[in-house]
Order: C-alpha cells, then sequence, then structure tokens
C-alpha cells in the first residue's frame, strides 16, 4: 500500500493552496505524487453533494442530518478510490488528498452537539475505512484558521473565481461550529494541527507550507 495524507480545515483555510504548494514540493524531489479532492464536483458521483450543498433539501445545512449528508461524500469518495487512485494507491503511490473522510467529521460532526459527536466519529471511520474499504490515512493535517479569517479568504476567492458561496459556505454560525468540531476531532484523533493565524494575521502562504512540509517528511 502506498501513503495517504490528507489537507483538512474549515471553508478557506487554505486547503487547496497548500495541497499545491505539499505537491510542487514533493514532486521537483522527484517523488511523483498524486493529488486529489474531494467534493468531485465535475463527476456524476457527486449528484447528491450538489443538490445537497445547493439547497434543493433544505437552505440550511441542518435540514439534512448529519448521517444522510455524510453519505453522500463517502459515496463520492468511493467512486473516486474505484475510478481513480485506488490501483495508484495500491501499487505503492504516494496521495495527497485536499479533503477525505475527514471533511465529514467537521462538517457534519458540527450539527450534532457535543455528546453525540464521539458516536458519530466512530460510525464514520468504521463506514469509510472498514465497511466501504477506503484507506485511512497515514497523516492528516489540520489547517486551523479562525472563522472571521476564512471568511475574508472565501471573500477573495469567489471575487477571484466569479462564484458564490454554497449553504456551507454562507453560513457563520455553521462554519463556527465546523471549527468547533474540527478541533474536537483533530485533539481526538492525533490531526497535525497548523495554526494558520498569528496575532489575529494569516501568516503567509511560505511560512504555512514549511510546516506542512516539515510534517510530511517526518512520514516519508
Ligand atoms: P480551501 O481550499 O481551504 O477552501 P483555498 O486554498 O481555496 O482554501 O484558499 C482560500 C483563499 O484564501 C484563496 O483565495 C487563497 O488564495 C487564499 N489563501 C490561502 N492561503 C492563504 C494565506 N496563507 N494567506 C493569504 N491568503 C491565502
Amino acid at each position: 500500500m502506498g501513503k495517504l495524507i490528507v489537507l483538512e480545515g474549515t471553508d478557506g483555510s487554505g486547503k487547496a493552496t497548500q495541497c499545491q504548494a505539499l505537491f510542487e514540493a514533493l514532486s521537483k524531489e522527484g517523488l511523483s505524487p498524486r493529488k486529489i479532492e474531494f467534493p468531485r464536483y465535475s463527476e456524476r458521483s457527486s449528484a447528491l453533494i450538489q443538490m445537497y450543498l445547493g439547497g434543493e433539501f433544505g437552505s440550511q445545512p441542518t435540514d439534512v442530518n448529519a448521517y444522510a449528508a455524510s453519505t453522500f461524500f463517502s459515496v463520492d469518495r468511493y467512486a473516486s478510490y474505484k475510478q481513480d487512485w485506488g490501483k495508484f494507491y495500491e501499487d505503492g503511490g504516494l496521495v495527497l488528498a485536499d479533503r477525505y473522510t475527514t471533511s465529514n467529521a467537521v462538517h457534519q460532526g458540527s450539527k450534532l452537539p457535543p455528546a453525540e459527536q464521539e458516536a458519530y466519529f466512530r460510525w464514520l471511520f468504521d463506514f469509510e475505512y472498514r465497511l466501504l474499504g477506503l484507506p485511512e490515512p497515514d497523516l492528516v493535517i489540520y489547517l486551523d484558521v479562525p472563522v472571521d479569517q476564512t471568511e475574508k479568504n472565501m471573500l477573495h476567492r469567489q471575487a477571484d473565481t466569479n462564484t458564490s458561496g454554497d449553504i456551507h459556505e454562507t453560513n457563520t454560525e455553521y462554519l463556527r461550529a465546523c471549527r468547533l468540531a474540527a478541533g474536537t476531532a483533530a485533539d481526538r484523533f492525533g490531526w497535525r494541527r497548523i495554526p494558520c493565524v498569528e496575532n489575529g494575521v494569516m501568516r503567509s502562504i511560505e511560512d504555512i507550507h514549511k510546516e506542512v512540509y516539515s510534517a510530511v517528511k517526518e512520514i516519508l
């Protein structure tokens, strides 16, 4: 089996940016990593995700319960593993994932009261890693960014890409709950936490990258 490294964090925390920087750094060393991202909006396996995030089941994230919404994202991951990167990984490849099962922990775990989160986390990881047979990450890097900063980052990205936010991205209260759930999951499951804001200011992409890179080199 290969290695699976996951970049995790709330929306707008810099996952795509750091995944790309890591991909370029490791590629330069001749390691030939493969980069994957979730959800796969361009694939049919994300149909239910698009309906959910587009508000077809309700305009609030909590209109779809944590378990139901989780399955939408889980089956997209299953399809991607079968169609795209499973063989590469099983042949020993190095896979860098922008989001993974851990994103369900963050974005769906947030919908549950703290007393019910542990049972949800156990269900989620058992469902995806054991029952669906998806690989467990070797390392989860959690980009820890306060919500006021991620909202600024998302506004920049939306301006750059001429897009608007989905039902997760436009709900500040929900995003705050996601950050709390992410912190709980990070502590509980040993995710490598990288604080990305210092003295109220977002650290530079390069500075964060150096920390991501050194965490990854520890396990390669
Ligand atoms: P995510 O994938 O977590 O949603 P992105 O990587 O798309 O986040 O980043 C969201 C926005 O913030 C993008 O416009 C990106 O260029 C910007 N960004 C990411 N990291 C930083 C950083 N360290 N400092 C300033 N802007 C950043």
